[in-house]
């Protein structure tokens, strides 16, 4: 039989991307879903074929343990509650997916992981551009064809609508545990880090003062350079107020590769630049066949379950994330100032 998720959380993410994602899984089905709203979980419920015993509350949500068409849980939630759900889902001895980010604090991922460990199941992070075939090619063009790499710029920020409630969390501290870069800077951080398959000593950053009161909790602008010891530098921006962007250029010292978008859902591309070509992007765009990168993340998670394969996307890799966010914001609320995080290079190919 197919692997059964619980999705928990009804939000826009999971609504618009996930769920519909499921009818393209070769492995994975959704089984069960759990929301604040149980007139929402019948109706999709309903859509997708799910009996009303399969709905749940976030109170009574426990009794999922009980559920065996449950394998893991899928936890699409704003990030405060992400590692009190990854708990109790390992406590009903089910696997578990969580957004990104893995959590607001590095004491809660440390949680998190010490929680799967407990119970022996796997905790996978959701990345979904390790499971997109343009990133795999531009890693591979990373690793292949650029010579040393040297610099990384990255960017990503979206405009804030405040009247939209899947806003209204993520400018509220206590639940997003960040702004921008927790949001959205952390595609250019996770990316930045296998781009060079490095993970780097030192960081940097400055927030902006916020335009607008709405930000006054969070970083509406971050910039922030990281340093590794290979030489590599990268620096980057997220904002939560222009016009939306996700780019990735890599800068090496015989070719650059763009991505422009780079980690959007659908439709990344990346160029190759060879010297000689400094002014025009003249060598092709790689046109790659879609791969629906949420169903491939669906599947990876069972396919891992059913063959004990590594996961692409650990609570490790998560946490690492977290860890580099936290030393960033460090940075920022001491003027700028450089921050070590020359913690041990544990990063493996993705
Ligand atoms: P959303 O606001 O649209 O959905 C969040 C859901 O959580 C809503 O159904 C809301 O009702 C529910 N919820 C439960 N308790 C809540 C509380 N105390 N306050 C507010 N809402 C509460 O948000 P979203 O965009 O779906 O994001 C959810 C998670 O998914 C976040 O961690 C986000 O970072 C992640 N996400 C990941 C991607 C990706 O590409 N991997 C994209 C979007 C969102």
């Amino acid at each position: 039989r197919k692997f059964g998720y619980a999705i928990v959380g009804l939000g826009k993410y999971a609504v618009n991307q996930i769920l519909p994602a499921f009818a393209e899984c070769e492995y994975a089905k959704v089984t069960a879903l759990v929301s604040g709203d149980i007139n929402k979980a019948r109706r999709l419920g309903k859509h997708y074929g799910i009996e009303e015993s399969h709905l749940y509350t976030y109170d009574n949500f426990d009794k999922i343990a009980q559920d065996p068409e449950v394998d893991a849980v899928y936890i699409i939630l704003p990030n405060s509650l992400h590692a009190d759900f990854t708990e109790r889902s390992f406590r009903a001895g089910k696997h578990v997916l969580c957004e990104k980010p893995m959590a607001v604090t590095v004491e809660e991922c440390q949680r998190m992981i010490t929680a799967g460990k407990k119970a022996g199941k796997k905790l996978m992070i959701g990345y979904r551009c390790h499971f997109d075939p343009v990133t795999h090619k531009a890693i591979e063009l990373a690793r292949t064809s650029i010579g040393k790499p040297q610099i990384i710029t990255t960017d990503n920020g979206d405009n804030t609508d405040p009247t939209d409630p899947t806003y209204q969390w993520r400018l509220t501290r206590s639940l997003s545990g960040g702004g921008a870069l927790m949001d959205l800077g952390i595609y250019g951080v996770n990316g930045s880090r296998y781009m060079l398959n490095e993970d780097p000593i030192e960081v940097q950053a400055t927030i902006m003062p916020p335009s607008d009161p709405m930000f006054r909790e969070i970083d509406e602008t971050i910039v922030w350079i990281m340093k590794y010891r290979s030489g590599a530098v990268a620096h980057g921006s997220a904002s939560f107020n222009v016009n939306a962007m996700s780019r990735f250029n890599l800068q090496g010292t015989d070719a650059s590769l763009r991505m422009d978008p780079a980690t959007s859902y659908w439709c990344n591309s990346v160029s190759h630049c060879t010297t000689g070509d400094t002014h025009t992007w003249s060598t092709p765009m790689f046109t790659i066949p879609a791969l629906n990168q949420f169903s491939a993340q669906l599947d990876h998670l069972a396919i891992s379950v059913a063959n004990n394969t590594p996961l692409a996307a650990t609570g490790e890799e998560g946490m690492q994330d977290v860890r580099l966010i936290q030393a960033m914001y460090q940075s920022a609320h001491s003027g700028s100032r450089p921050v070590s995080t020359d913690w041990g290079d544990w990063r493996k190919t993705i």
